[in-house]
């Protein structure tokens, strides 16, 4: 593997670097206060091609590959989790999960609005009563003549409230796939269909996350993603490369919160000095150090196997993993290093302690992915 950036891939970290500081970081701290980040972002983020990346330009996408991807999420992640977490639904679960499984006229109908930000994705997995066991998942999809006519309840859904088109998931009844549970491109403003945005969230603030409720919501059999019964290999496709847009996203964090820690140690005078001064401060930082080298190189493998079209997604989980928890750590030592100003959201590393804590739950939680990768050392499955 060749750890060099090429020169497409620095000037794309680049504009995404000069993306985050223009138009993401003054807002920041106002975006978390208000539980919501101003919806322009994801017209601008489609203006500069960051929804389309890694999709044919044909359907609008702006090309590029998987490490440009995880380079830009991470340089959105450094700047804003919530704005980092619209364009890992969006494109990287939504309209990346289109491009690979849906046909000709579900492309043409939906990639190109995903990309430039006209409209928003969100993936409709999660239930009120199934979260890691998502296969043992509730939602019901009848067959009705020609339609599927749905009932359930999605929670948790990022972008839910924002989201134009919902990609969906529901066991159809005469389905004889894998779960008998199938994927569905259900247009948000279909009737039967309401949504209630979830407030009070430890980190992620900015983000509209909610509920879903389906009642009777018809749909034709056209909006039916890939073969029925095959919607639990999409679904979990779908969260095998979402997992490693999810690590470059805590690779920012890790990083901001190094970024902020030794600029602050650089400045802070405690006994007559810099902290910086401090071995036991130099320690936290180094720890932050090794955090963010370690995470950033098992992301970067995951998107050099996705790009090569080698098998990727057992090292997807083992760097969802370590870079979530590497991002937790990584935050509570810059903490650490601010004192008590670490405590108060003028100064950011409570911020990314708490945008990062989400990243260990969602996309499957730390011990999910212990058992992913138990279950490809073993050949057992302990779930
Ligand atoms: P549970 O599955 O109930 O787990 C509870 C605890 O039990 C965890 O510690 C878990 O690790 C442990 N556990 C469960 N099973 C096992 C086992 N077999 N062995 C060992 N331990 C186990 N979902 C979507 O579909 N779309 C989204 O866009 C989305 N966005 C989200 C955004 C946010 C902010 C949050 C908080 C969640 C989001 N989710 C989304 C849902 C998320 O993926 C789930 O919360 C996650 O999968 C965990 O499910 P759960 O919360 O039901 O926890």
């Amino acid at each position: 593997m060749n750890l060099g950036l090429s020169e497409e891939q620095s000037a794309v970290r680049r504009l995404a670097r000069d993306f985050v500081e223009r138009e993401i970081t003054p807002h920041v701290v106002a975006w978390d206060r208000a539980e919501e980040v101003d919806r322009a972002i994801v017209k601008k983020l489609g203006e500069v091609g960051f929804l389309g990346l890694t999709i044919d330009e044909e359907y609008g996408g702006s090309g590029g590959d998987h490490l440009a991807y995880c380079l830009v999420t991470e340089e959105l992640g450094r700047g804003d989790s919530s704005v980092r977490g619209i364009v890992s639904v969006s494109l990287g679960l939504v309209a990346k999960t289109v491009a690979a499984w849906g046909s000709e006229e579900q492309k043409r109908r939906w990639l190109p609005g995903l990309t430039s930000g006209a409209s928003v994705g969100c993936f409709g997995l999660t239930e009120p009563g199934t979260g890691s066991d998502a296969g043992n998942l509730a939602t019901r999809a009848v067959r009705d003549g020609d339609d599927y006519v749905i009932d359930g309840t999605k929670t948790f859904i990022t972008n839910g409230t924002w989201a134009d088109v919902v990609l969906l998931f529901a066991r159809s009844t005469d389905a004889p796939g894998h779960k008998g549970v199938s994927a569905f491109l259900v247009p948000a403003d279909t009737p039967g269909l309401t949504r209630r945005t979830i407030h009070g969230k430890l980190g992620l603030r900015g983000q509209a996350t909610a509920e879903l409720v389906l009642e009777g919501v018809r749909v034709p059999a056209s909006a039916l993603l890939g073969e029925e019964g095959k919607g639990f290999s999409i679904a979990m496709s779908a969260l095998a490369k979402g997992r490693m847009s999810v690590a470059a996203g805590c690779v920012g964090i890790a990083q901001a919160a190094l970024d902020a820690a030794v600029r602050y140690a650089g400045e802070r005078e405690q006994f007559g000095r810099t902290i910086a001064h401090h071995q036991l401060v130099q320690e936290l930082l180094s720890d932050i150090a090794l955090d963010v080298d370690a995470a950033r190189l098992l992301t970067w493998r995951v998107a050099d196997l996705v790009d090569r079209g080698q098998p990727f997604a057992v090292e997807s989980s083992k760097a969802k993993l370590f870079a979530s928890e590497a991002a937790v750590r990584a935050a509570n030592n810059a903490l650490q290093v601010f004192g008590g100003y670490g405590y108060i959201d003028e100064y950011p590393a409570g911020k990314l302690l708490r945008d990062a804590r989400v990243m260990t739950l969602y996309e499957g939680t730390s011990q999910i992915q212990k058992l992913v990768i138990g279950r490809a050392l073993t050949g057992v499955s302990a779930f």
